[in-house]
């Protein structure tokens, strides 16, 4: 997507004729003083013609409007001044030879100096005046600035006296050359640009024309303008995005729904069965998926919580709501633990609306796993739960309207995407407690809306979480042994499941370990991906009944794991996890009414800034709090796994700085499109949308 706004002065030439077209697309190599390796070195920064050297944005600029006097000049501060040249010398250095400007204007005089530039003796004549940008210091010698920028006064000042950008650029291709060449560009070529976007759109909201932007986005007369440039480029590039994605919503469309019950009523309805009331923030969330489910639009949705906040109720409410009317409904989990878990929950859950589930997961046998695809085939079957089974190319689906996939962060965008294809137009609906902002939602997820959940089941007892360094184990498995004993449940995990990784708490020595302190009144169960599934489905029951007092595991029980009476959680070796996942797997403790305790043994080996990175989970329980501190700790790319999630490359926008300009285009896009809008100008931005994007980006 890096190319949307370079393609877009593409597209809106079509209009204007050959020349123009022509002029825009024309090679760099028509720019005064680019030969053909100037014309490779400006390929490698990905500007091939004279349009995409417009659109090439500069990395940051440098306030050079004030200009100071030579006497007022300071140690060490990067200052301007204007002065003539007296006097020019050659002498040598060392191994190097120097070249030294003599400069004064009114107030003193000072020197310039560079090492083994010999040519700048044809540069600076005396009597010439020239700008100088630079730091300077006082030697024996007087005041002199080291390898100043600098430029003749004469005419505008493209390099000095003025906010000057600085480009990302390789070796060979200094700052200069390139200013001079977008000057020449912008000179050259400004005429030729044409301004797709909407005059309506853009003066509503204040945008600079295009044009100006291109010419300020380079060349500002101050930074307040270079920031209204980036701006309206960066506007531009979100409303090509939103355009798609509102067309690609309006392509999906399916007829005109009928009138349906006021959601309050079914709200009541739907939740009659269950043991507790909604949350406000629970309601308003199925309020808003029921809203969803009679729009005309197939659903888009991706439902955001904190672990425990109840988000799964509310996806299953939904689910019993679509099938009700017909629909076929499938639910798809990160692992198999999980899916099995939401399989009983729902099977409980629908047979009070007298609905068959299916289970499907790798480990279901073959004859099973056969008529349950025939069932799902033939729509007979109205709802299943599954694993990447669902995605397999021999499972279809005779009737599907919604499409449910759970705890999301653990899937990769491709099979999100792969799974959504089994029904372009039934209803999607994504479940994260990944806190993920809103913005990135709806770029790097494509065309999803967000509903958060944001408040807790009343009655939750408090948590509290403890870091212990290694040597603490045994003290504290101790510890944990006698609550245990005395009845209270809880998940001991491990970064291993295998002794052989060196330094790594492995399941088999820490249930060992921990067996040591519950005696013989209490049962450790080891639990990994590995468990065979029969075995799997005794320990999760046996648990669930409170036969089992600890299961050792690894990380298959971070996700959505729901076992209400368990209340302590030990995590060997924290430091090893991501403090989101830290997070979730404290969340599967503090779900009832009882206090809950986390334990987070760091390791020995772990540096302090490690350590300190885990002790943040002493101080807060908030999940979006957590996200972002993790994200000050290992940059935005591990947490959110935006290079994963197909982020598009935005190059004028910044995220998730531009929120609100984010928010803006999309909601003008939504309206404009399925508003219906055929406007000349709108269609006419349609279609320079469409011709630049076709083929490049598909939205799913
Ligand atoms: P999430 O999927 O967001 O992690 P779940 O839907 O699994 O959360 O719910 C967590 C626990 O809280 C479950 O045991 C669920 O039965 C319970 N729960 C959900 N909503 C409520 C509510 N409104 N009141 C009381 N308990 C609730
Ligand atoms: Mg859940």
């Amino acid at each position: 997507m890096s190319s949307s706004v370079k393609s877009r002065l593409r597209a809106g030439r079509k209009q204007r004729g050959n020349g123009a077209r022509k002029s825009l697309s024309a090679s760099t190599r028509t720019l005064p003083g680019v030969g053909t390796r100037r014309e490779d070195l400006l390929r490698e920064l990905g500007v091939s013609t004279v349009g995409d050297l417009l659109v090439y944005p500069p990395r940051r600029y440098i306030d050079r409007t004030s200009f100071s006097r030579i006497a007022d000049l300071r140690d060490g501060a990067v200052q301007t001044v204007s002065g003539t040249v007296t006097g020019i010398e050659t002498r040598p250095a060392g191994h190097k030879r120097l070249f030294i400007a003599h400069i004064r204007d009114d107030s003193g005089q000072m020197r310039c100096v560079w090492f083994n530039q010999a040519y700048l003796r044809n540069v600076f004549r005396p009597g010439d005046t020239f700008v100088f940008s630079g730091k300077s210091k006082v030697d024996k010698y007087g005041r002199s600035m080291v390898h100043p920028e600098y430029e003749k006064m004469e005419g505008d000042l493209l390099h000095t006296g003025r906010v000057v950008p600085v480009y990302r650029t390789r070796p060979g291709l200094g700052q200069k050359q390139l200013r001079n060449l977008t000057r020449h560009a912008l000179d050259g070529h400004l005429g030729d640009v044409e301004d797709c976007m909407p005059d309506s759109t853009r003066l509503r909201l204040g945008l600079a024309p295009l044009s100006e932007a291109l010419e300020h986005l380079h060349f500002p007369p101050d930074l307040k303008r270079a920031e209204q440039a980036r701006r309206r480029l960066a506007f531009d590039e979100m409303l090509v995005f939103q355009t798609l994605f509102a067309l690609s919503r309006r392509d999906r469309k399916q007829g005109d729904r009928a009138r349906a019950p006021r959601p309050g009523d079914e709200i009541k309805r739907l939740t009659a069965h269950l043991p507790y009331a909604l949350t406000g923030s629970q309601a308003a969330a199925l309020e808003t998926l029921i809203g969803d489910i009679r729009s005309p639009y197939p659903m888009r949705r991706l439902l955001q919580g904190d672990v425990g906040c109840g988000k799964t109720v509310v996806a299953c409410l939904v689910a019993a709501l679509v099938c009700e009317e017909g629909g076929q409904v499938a639910l798809m989990c990160p692992t198999e633990l999980l899916a099995e878990q939401h399989y009983s929950t729902l099977s409980r859950f629908m047979t009070g609306f007298g609905f068959r589930v299916g289970l499907l997961t790798g480990s279901v046998e073959p004859e099973e796993g056969r008529q349950l695809k025939g069932d799902l085939k033939s729509g007979a079957l109205p709802i299943v739960v599954g694993t990447h089974a669902l995605i397999t190319e021999s499972t279809a689906f005779g009737n599907l309207s919604l499409a449910i996939v759970d705890e999301e962060q653990r899937f990769g965008v491709l099979q999100r995407a792969r799974f959504l294809e089994k029904a372009p137009s039934a209803n999607a609906l994504v479940i994260s407690a990944t806190p993920i902002p809103r913005t990135l939602a709806l770029t790097a997820y494509g065309d999803l809306d967000v509903t958060v959940i944001d408040e807790m089941p009343p009655g939750r007892g408090g948590h509290v979480t403890r870091c212990v360094g290694e040597e603490a184990r045994e003290a504290l498995l101790c510890d944990i042994g006698r609550r245990v004993v005395s009845g209270a449940q809880g998940f001991y995990i491990c970064p291993a499941v295998d002794k052989s990784e060196a330094g790594l708490m492995d399941v088999t020595t820490a249930s060992r370990l921990a067996q040591r302190y519950l005696g013989v009144d209490r049962r450790a169960e080891i639990l990994t991906g590995r468990t065979p599934p029969e075995e799997r489905f005794h320990i999760i029951e046996d648990f669930r009944r409170g036969s089992i007092g600890l299961i050792v595991a690894t990380t298959v029980i971070e996700v959505g794991m729901d076992i209400p009476a368990a209340t302590i959680l030990v995590v060997d070796q924290a430091d090893r996890f991501g403090l989101s996942q830290l997070h979730q797997m404290r969340g599967r403790v503090a779900r009832c009414g009882a206090e809950s305790f986390s334990f987070l043994i760091v390791s020995e080996t772990a540096s302090a800034r490690a350590r300190k990175r885990v002790e943040v989970l002493q101080s807060t329980f908030d999940g979006f709090e957590i996200a972002e501190r993790d994200l000050a700790f290992r940059g935005p790319g591990d947490v959110i796994g935006t290079r994963q999630h197909g982020m598009p490359d935005l190059r004028f926008a910044c995220l998730p700085e531009d929120t609100d300009l984010m928010l803006t285009a999309r909601d003008e896009a939504f309206d404009r499109v399925l508003g219906g809008d055929d406007s000349e100008e709108w269609l006419g931005w349609v279609g320079a949308v469409r011709s630049l994007t076709a083929g490049r980006i598909t939205v799913v």
